[in-house]
């Protein structure tokens, strides 16, 4: 049977609606599973006043999950990093390739490692870079039979979200409202959502020449050529 499970990686709670939600939503309208993999808290991208980190990351995670319930995601995991102190370790390398291995992704979708710019501090946040590697690196020791415990899986395609270099485009001008609606699920981080309305539809998924909005990725594809 083919396997028609989605894995999509965030650094933070609300990576993933800026990227790529609506290419999701037309995917889960094919017959995919998307799991939801969130590697830090998000704790220190609160902008809604001064709580302890405790209830910041409580806040972060509901929003999370009520966005990803709204798309229907089937499963949202927090692997609970500490937010702007994401190193790239062993120990995170084995985890993510853990999951790879279990739940058999056809399709992995992260944060572009290959973007090198650094012309956007955002953009080019510490746990979006280390993210990034290290699930690239975890795509690689999955198909790999030594490496660590498990059934080896070979991801088909990655779609790197967040790209310099997309050469993949994806029409999503009959669901822009969906996509705004789950991003301003996280109400802790827009304090006047407006402004981030426009930026999504004048600059984020305003890409493409033919699309009035999009989402743009680096598609890969993982071919078995030996
Ligand atoms: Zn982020």
């Amino acid at each position: 049977m083919k396997n028609k499970t989605i894995l999509c990686f965030a650094a933070h709670p609300d990576d993933l609606e800026y990227s790529c939600t609506a290419t999701l939503h037309l995917l889960i309208k094919e017959g995919y599973e998307v799991i939801y993999i969130i590697i830090t808290n998000g704790e220190n991208g609160f902008k809604m006043g001064s709580l302890p980190p405790k209830e910041r990351v409580a806040i972060r995670r509901r929003e999370q999950i009520e966005a990803a319930e709204m798309l229907g995601v089937k499963e949202t995991l927090f692997l609970d990093y500490k937010d702007g102190f994401l190193d790239y370790t062993e120990e995170l390398r084995a985890r993510l390739t853990g999951f790879i291995k279990k739940y058999k992704p056809e399709f992995v979708f992260v944060f572009d490692p290959a973007n090198g710019e650094f012309d956007s501090l955002n953009l080019f946040h510490r746990d979006h870079r280390n993210m990034a590697l290290a699930v690239f690196d975890a795509c690689f020791a999955a198909k790999n039979l030594w490496m660590y415990p498990g059934e080896p899986h070979r991801i088909k395609t990655l779609y790197f979200y967040g790209t310099r270099k997309p050469n993949c485009f994806v029409d999503i001008t009959e669901h822009i409202e969906l996509k705004l609606k789950l991003l301003a699920c996280h109400k802790s981080q827009f304090p006047d959502f407006t402004k981030i309305e426009q930026y999504i539809r004048e600059d984020i998924c305003a890409v493409h020449p033919e699309y009035k909005y999009s989402e743009a990725f680096r598609k890969l594809d993982i071919v078995q050529k030996i």
